[in-house]
């Protein structure tokens, strides 16, 4: 216990009053006022002269020898009686004389004791006791009951039905009246009875409450004791208690900032984390983690602004915490990311039931002022058990979950299952390759003829991006763009096939040959702004041949804001560009707009020209079309004379196909196509 106790242990109890020092024990008996020694290892005491005897209501010292004097001890005199011990081991010779009320079979007397250290045979040391004649007016006294008036700690004593039987200045200052009963002092009655309790158990306790003092929240740092009131001997309280209010607000709001997304209010990933492992530490039931984020978010930013953007982030925390239970929290990652973390049963009925609850309560409109901005999330989910998972994991599995449910058309929401994780890891290794390949500049053009019908020349190539890949040879691009497309890479990419492709076309013109060449721009590299930087870049650089270079977009692209889109390819022509839609035909674009776009080209979707004769009428809709908004019309994927006859036949400007080259390599574009050769000709009608 403390370091200074005797360093043996206290032997059993002796029995009666100890005779082996028996001249120091005669002197005691011989004094008049009362003098005892007290035995503090054992609660005895060992040694009592007459007056002691009659002051303990005693009948003689061996009835008062064999008292356990321990009963009804409170624990706060039983460790002060251990502090003089250990006192007493350090300053030899040293005396405390303090006012102390003693309970002779149980009933307060109030006198002015002397305590000195005792050595007892044994060596250890126990306490010698003596009553001070007079009043209890010793300077400690008075010092003490000073300090008890000043202190700003407030102390109070109630006997056990919480009445106040005692309160000091600081304490009357504070709490007056308003605690006449010690338990209407909590705002929160389940802290009063807490008190009790553990006052009942351990005779102690300690908590910072909330008290019901003032309309504003008060906190009083509280430590309660159980005694004996020093008048009466009854059970009683002691209580002291500090304000500790502006110290728990300063730390709540750092512990709430700490904690929050300053945005919405909702926890941030820290607090998720942690509370993931609290979970997985003492959880009993399954959970499951919702991941959602805004459908096109950055549309609702560019649309209608930040703010708005804002406060469809924070309708959808407040949605979020509409729809969770008691026990489930709700958190922002960042951006319009969010995670819910659902406490639920393990069954897969209930989980999905619990997760579509929430999901449902997400969308819909947000109305602000004259805008209505429509607020979709998709959202992906995993299941986690107790002490199985970690944050990360969990994340990671309801991301690929999030990500399946953009795939499928987004507003929806999925569950992780395996098969998901597992294409998920093929990916995101094929992305780490792609990422060192482009570094390596293992990618390569190849470039595919395109021949005008009537003349039979090779008017225009098109530049096909091939992966030069070291083990598996020439990869084609259907392996690697669509990842590229999702993970961005295709930004890069893009980028690379543009510079590789105009460095291509700028080297013919400069050595006088006449051929024009076509290159791919995939939808989000169209998004990226940095398409129009480099356009820019290479058309502002001195005789550069942009009005030789065409670039194929496909249908999707015109989708959404006409307007913006138009002065995009408006802005891209002016430079000189040439605009193609490739793949004709498969996407959705709206008709009653091409017009409004300066298009210089459409090209067939290979699906068309692979069932003719059947899609004539499709062809031909597309040949008038062209017509009309004065664009070259080009056939792909032709690979029979019939089909090329047709198309002769019905006015098709141009082909591309394998019926005339496949897509090769710059030295066998060069070596075939671009030196002097026959042309195939013109057919017969079919
Ligand atoms: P696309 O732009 O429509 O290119 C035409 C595709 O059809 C090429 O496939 C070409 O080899 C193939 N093709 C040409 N003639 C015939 C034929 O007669 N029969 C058949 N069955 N196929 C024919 P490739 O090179 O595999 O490219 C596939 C797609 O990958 C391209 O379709 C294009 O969408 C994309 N792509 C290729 N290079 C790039 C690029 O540099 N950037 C972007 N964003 N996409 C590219
Ligand atoms: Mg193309
Ligand atoms: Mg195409």
């Amino acid at each position: 216990m403390h370091a200074h106790r005797p360093d043996h242990r206290a032997g059993p109890a002796p029995d009666g009053p100890l005779t082996d020092r028996q001249d120091t024990f005669e002197v005691v008996r011989e004094l008049s006022s009362p003098v005892w020694v007290f035995d503090i290892d054992h609660n005895r005491v060992i040694c009592a002269n007459a007056a002691a005897c009659t002051m303990w209501q005693a009948e003689d010292e061996a009835e008062l020898c064999a008292r356990d004097m321990s009963l009804g001890m409170s624990t706060t005199v039983a460790r002060r009686l251990r502090q003089y011990q250990d006192d007493f081991l350090r300053q030899p010779g040293i005396t405390f004389r303090e006012m102390w009320t003693l309970y002779p079979h149980g009933k307060p007397v109030s006198s002015n004791v002397a305590f000195r250290g005792f050595r007892l045979p044994d060596n250890r040391m126990a306490m010698l006791c003596e009553i001070l004649s007079g009043t209890g007016d010793t300077p400690d006294n008075l010092r003490s009951t000073e300090a008890l008036l000043h202190t700003d700690v407030m102390i109070a004593h109630f006997d056990l039905r919480g009445t106040a039987l005692y309160m000091n200045p600081a304490a009357r200052n504070v709490i007056g009246c308003a605690a006449e009963n010690l338990g209407s002092l909590f705002t929160d009655k389940a802290d009063y009875h807490a008190m009790m309790f553990d006052l009942d158990g351990r005779g102690e306790h300690r908590m910072v409450a909330q008290v019901a003092l003032s309309p504003d929240p008060m906190w009083f740092d509280l430590s309660a004791k159980l005694c004996s009131d020093a008048v009466t001997g009854e059970p009683a309280v002691l209580v002291t208690a500090i304000d500790v209010t502006e110290l728990k607000t300063a730390r709540d709001t750092a512990r709430y900032l700490a904690d929050r997304d300053q945005l919405t209010g909702c926890y941030n990933r820290f607090y998720m984390q942690r509370h993931f492992d609290a979970l997985q530490a003492d959880g009993q039931t399954g959970h499951v983690m919702l991941y959602f984020d805004v459908d096109r978010f950055k549309h609702v930013n560019d649309t209608f602004g930040h703010e708005a953007g804002d406060a469809v982030l924070k309708t959808l925390a407040k949605r979020a915490l509409s729809a969770v239970r008691d026990g489930d929290i709700v958190g922002r990652l960042g951006g319009d990311e969010f995670v819910v973390l659902l406490t639920c049963p393990a069954e897969d009925k209930m989980a999905l039931q619990r997760a579509e609850q929430v999901f449902e309560k997400l969308a819909g409109p947000l109305v602000r002022g004259s805008a209505s901005i429509p607020v979709h999330v998709s959202m992906g989910c995993a299941r986690f058990a107790p002490g199985k998972d970690d944050f990360e994991a969990v994340m990671r599995q309801a991301d690929i979950a999030l990500y399946h449910s953009k795939r499928e058309g987004r507003n929806r929401l999925t569950f992780f299952d395996t098969d998901m994780g597992r294409a998920a890891l093929a990916k995101i290794r094929l992305e780490s390759e792609i990422e060192q390949a482009l570094q390596n500049e293992e990618f390569v053009l190849h470039f595919q003829p395109r021949v005008d019908v009537k003349s039979g020349a090779v008017v225009s190539v098109e530049g096909l991006v091939r992966w030069n890949h070291p083990e598996r040879g020439l990869v084609p691009p259907d392996e690697f763009i669509p990842v590229c497309e999702e993970t961005g890479l295709i930004e890069t990419l893009g980028q690379h096939v543009l510079e590789i492709g105009f460095r291509q076309a700028r080297a013919w013109h400069d050595a006088g040959r006449s051929i024009d060449m076509s290159l791919n721009i995939s939808p989000r590299q169209f998004s990226d702004k940095q398409l129009m930087q480099t356009l820019s870049r290479f058309a502002a650089t001195r005789d550069f041949p942009s009005h030789r270079i065409e670039l194929e977009i496909t249908e999707n692209i015109l989708i959404g804001d006409v307007g913006a889109i138009a002065s995009k390819l408006k802005a891209i022509s002016e430079m000189g560009y040439r605009i193609a839609i490739d793949d004709f035909g498969t996407g959705y674009s709206n008709l009653a707009y091409i017009s409004q776009f300066p298009l210089s080209g459409l090209k067939i979707d290979q699906s068309f020209i692979r069932q003719l004769p059947e899609t004539g009428p499709i062809v031909s809709l597309i040949l008038a079309l062209g017509q009309q908004v004065g664009a070259t019309v080009v056939a792909e994927g032709v690979e029979t004379r019939e089909q090329f006859d047709w198309l002769s036949y019905h006015n098709c400007d141009q082909i591309q196909g394998f019926y005339f080259s496949r897509p090769v390599s710059l030295e066998n574009l060069d070596d075939h196509w671009l030196a002097d050769r026959p042309t195939p000709r013109t057919g017969s009608p079919p």
